[in-house]
């Protein structure tokens, strides 16, 4: 049980990083379309860093990520790095929910809009499949302490 129980937070990790590309793309297609003050909000400097902060962690995510599929599918042990990779990438989709939908301004949080339901829902992903200070505290034991 305990064994098998590293697959269900690598899914959960796998959906948490899918879910902040889509909508970190959808953001990034949003600012280009807005203008506010006779431009694209795209063009703000805020709006860029905003962005680039954000694609920067997307890619770190994919990268550890993409290392510990491999590592699974090879039969090795992951349960530590697993569970880095659960609380991890949820907290930083959890953190990508909360800029996209900034980003998206007063038009964020009309059911209208994907990213409404995108930031509700990410909600849960630090708290099911063991909550992100469970896989904190089994970090902890596996590094002795
Ligand atoms: C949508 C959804 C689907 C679910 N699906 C399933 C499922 O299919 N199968 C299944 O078995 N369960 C499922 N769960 C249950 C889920 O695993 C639990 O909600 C989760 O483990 C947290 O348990 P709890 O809700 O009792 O919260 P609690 O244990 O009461 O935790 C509340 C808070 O206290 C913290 N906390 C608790 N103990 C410690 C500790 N020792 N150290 C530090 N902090 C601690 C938690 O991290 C959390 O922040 C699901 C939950 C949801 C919301």
């Amino acid at each position: 049980m305990m064994d098998k129980l590293q697959q269900e937070r690598l899914v959960v990790a796998i959906a948490a990083q899918t879910a902040a590309e889509v909508m970190l793309e959808q953001t990034i297609d949003y600012v280009k379309s807005r203008e506010a003050f006779g431009k694209s909000i795209s063009q703000f400097q805020n709006t860029q860093f905003k962005i680039a902060e954000m694609a920067t962690e997307v890619e770190m995510g994919r990268a550890f990520l993409d290392q510990l599929i491999a590592e699974h599918m090879d039969g090795q042990n992951v349960v530590t790095k697993v569970s880095m990779a659960k609380w991890k990438l949820t907290d930083i989709a959890k953190k990508i929910a909360t800029e996209c939908m900034q980003l998206h301004g007063g038009y964020g949080y009309m059911e209208e809009y994907e990213i409404a339901r995108r930031f509700r829902d990410i909600q849960v992903s630090s708290i099911y499949a063991g909550t992100n200070e469970i896989m904190k505290t089994i970090i902890a034991k596996n590094l002795g302490l």
